[in-house]
């Protein structure tokens, strides 16, 4: 997968400003923030959307937000809120076909989204 950004992301190809990192899951800092705290999570392993996760992937994206909600804490957005988007295909606006979370904080959100 040498062309998929967010693998060269994972790879240190592509620099990036990294929040959080274990041996299956990497956090970083959007570089086009859509508010005061917008950090991606994704999976080192390559999956393109949701509709791609396996049976054996379920520990691991469930890690996922359990390490979106330690990120919240650790930034201060935990008490006041924040939101966990994922973008599936067209219709959602998905840019990057590497699974991803979305962790935006720090603001007010409207419901329903645009
Ligand atoms: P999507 O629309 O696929 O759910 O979101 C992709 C996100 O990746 C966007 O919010 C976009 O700003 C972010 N993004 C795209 N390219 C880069 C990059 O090179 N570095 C970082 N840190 N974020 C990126
Ligand atoms: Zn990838």
């Amino acid at each position: 997968m040498g062309e998929c950004l967010f693998c060269r992301i994972v790879s240190g190809e592509v620099p990036s400003d990294r929040v959080y990192e274990d041996d299956e899951i990497l956090a970083f800092k959007d570089i086009n923030p859509q508010a005061p705290i917008h950090v991606l999570l994704i999976p080192k392993k390559h999956i393109p959307t949701v509709l791609d996760m396996g049976e054996e992937d379920m520990r691991l994206v469930g890690r996922l937000f359990k390490v979106a909600g330690d990120i919240a804490r650790e930034m201060g957005i935990a008490e006041s809120g924040f939101r966990l988007v994922v973008n599936c295909n067209r219709d959602a606006g998905q840019a990057v076909f590497h699974f991803h979370v979305h962790l935006l904080g720090g603001r007010g959100f409207s419901w329903p989204p645009g």
